[in-house]
């Protein structure tokens, strides 16, 4: 199949649309590209040109090759324009649940009955989607990472309805004609990388709200861990506002594990928002030297305060060193919490990790590393030294997966991999 997809189309030509089109383009497919204006079409189509520029530039592309790659994606405002007989649309537009109702309805009517319909949603259900058409079989996710050009990671969504060929020809496509790492992900809110990546930035804020470490040494801590930056920098750089969206909405689905910590609702009210309102938890003005070390927002102490006065009475961790498994330990619960939904295979985990995230040894060596017991102890720990049953402990409550896999006495990192991916039993070590 996947070598059937020679045309398609990407509605929405914003940033996600843009680099989706030019991912295809450069697979050899023709791609239309759907914006609801022509402004919004031509801002796409330049931003597209750039990118083609810029691999020129590099050499990966001749000039005559990008040339030919970019006359192969069509702008349109209008979806008559589109090939009815298209082989696969994916809707990139903005993350409004009526205006995916609406563009997934039009495109059921508009093409014909093999077209595969995906969106590339970052949090809205796929099911929920595919039930306003009348083939819910051949619609799906496929949630491409920002920029979408650059990033390797493919989260291939299936819903409770779609066929599994339709799955596996998508991850055929993704995997050997776009050039992408595919993982296959149960529907469940976040999907795997914003659902595991969540609960460890905001235990990263918990941790500054409790006033005993800095945002430097927090961040240094993950930086020596793996990761490409720390956890304040990242939520300066994505935007706190689009952070505080992300864990309330997982929250809400979720519940108290995914406690947004007081002190990110105190910067959205006070617009401390980030990179984009020049201040965050660092200090990001336009003339600032880019070279010049990291300076700390000089505001950052009133907003802890203010933060702390609303949590008086909330249990705090006693410890006098900061452990970088106080914030690495609610990832790897997580994906604990999604291995037992069957959300992702195990042997995708650290895939995921790897591209999605930049955790290059993966999240699933701390199992390797130091043996599932020794992950579920720390756990434990942290679990008690937030009060056992309080509120704030559910952060840190292992998931029975961990807990009945220790049980059984698997110990090792293999043994995980093919408890959880083979669904064979394991014996007693
Ligand atoms: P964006 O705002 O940059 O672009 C959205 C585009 O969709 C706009 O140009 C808008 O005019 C267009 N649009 C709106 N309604 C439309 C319609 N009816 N028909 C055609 N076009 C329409 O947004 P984005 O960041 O590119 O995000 C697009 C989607 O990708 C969202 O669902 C988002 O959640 C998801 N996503 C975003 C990121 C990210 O980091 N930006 C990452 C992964 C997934």
């Amino acid at each position: 199949m996947s070598n059937q997809v020679k045309s398609a189309a990407v509605i929405g030509a914003g940033a996600m649309g843009g680099g989706i089109a030019q991912v295809l383009s450069q697979a050899g497919v023709r791609v239309f590209l759907k914006d609801i204006n022509e402004d919004f079409v031509s801002r796409g189509l330049a931003n597209i040109k750039k990118m083609f520029d810029s691999r020129v530039a590099k050499e990966v592309l001749t000039r005559e090759k990008a040339d030919e790659l970019f006359a192969n994606i069509i702008g349109t405002t209008k979806y008559e324009d589109i090939d009815k007989g298209v082989d696969l649309i994916i809707e990139a537009a903005s993350e409004v649940i009526d205006i995916k109702l609406d563009i997934f309805r039009t495109l059921d009517k508009h093409c014909g009955p093999n077209t595969i319909l995906a969106s590339n949603t970052s949090a809205l259900s796929i099911s929920q989607i595919a039930a306003v058409t009348n083939r819910p079989e051949r619609v799906l996710g496929i949630h491409f990472f920002n920029p979408a050009q650059a990033m390797k990671l493919v989260e291939v969504i299936p819903g409770v309805k779609t066929d599994k060929e339709v799955v596996q020809s998508i991850m055929d496509l993704c995997q050997n004609n776009l050039g992408k790492a595919p993982v296959k992900v149960k529907e469940c809110p976040g999907f795997l990388v914003n659902r595991i990546l969540f609960p460890y930035m905001n235990e990263a804020l918990y941790v500054l709200q409790e006033g005993k470490f800095s945002p430097e040494e927090i961040d240094q801590k993950a930086l020596e861990f793996g990761l490409p930056m720390g956890p304040l920098t990242l939520f300066d750089l994505t935007g706190i506002d689009i952070c505080a969206h992300v864990v309330d909405f997982l929250y809400a689905e979720y519940g108290p594990r995914f406690k947004p910590a007081e002190l990110l609702l105190v910067m959205m009210e006070e617009k401390v928002l980030g990179q984009k309102t020049g201040a965050g938890f660092y200090v990001h003005s336009k003339d600032r030297d880019k070279n010049a070390a990291k300076e700390v927002n000089p505001h950052l102490s009133e907003l802890l305060k203010k933060a702390n006065a609303r949590v008086k009475d909330a249990p705090v961790s006693k410890a006098d060193k900061f452990e970088v498994e106080r914030i690495m330990m609610p990832m790897f619960n997580e994906v604990m919490y999604a291995l037992q939904e069957d959300v992702v295979d195990a042997k995708d985990v650290d895939t995921a990790v790897a591209f999605g995230l930049g955790l290059k040894r993966g999240i699933l060596s701390l199992a390797k590393e130091r043996g599932l017991e020794a992950c579920l102890l720390q756990l434990e720990k942290y679990q008690s030294e937030l009060g056992g049953d309080t509120a704030q402990a559910e952060r840190f409550r292992p998931a029975w997966m961990l807990k009945k896999l220790v049980r059984a006495q698997v110990h090792d990192f293999d043994a995980l991999l093919s408890t959880c991916s083979k669904k064979e039993p394991v014996a007693a070590k």
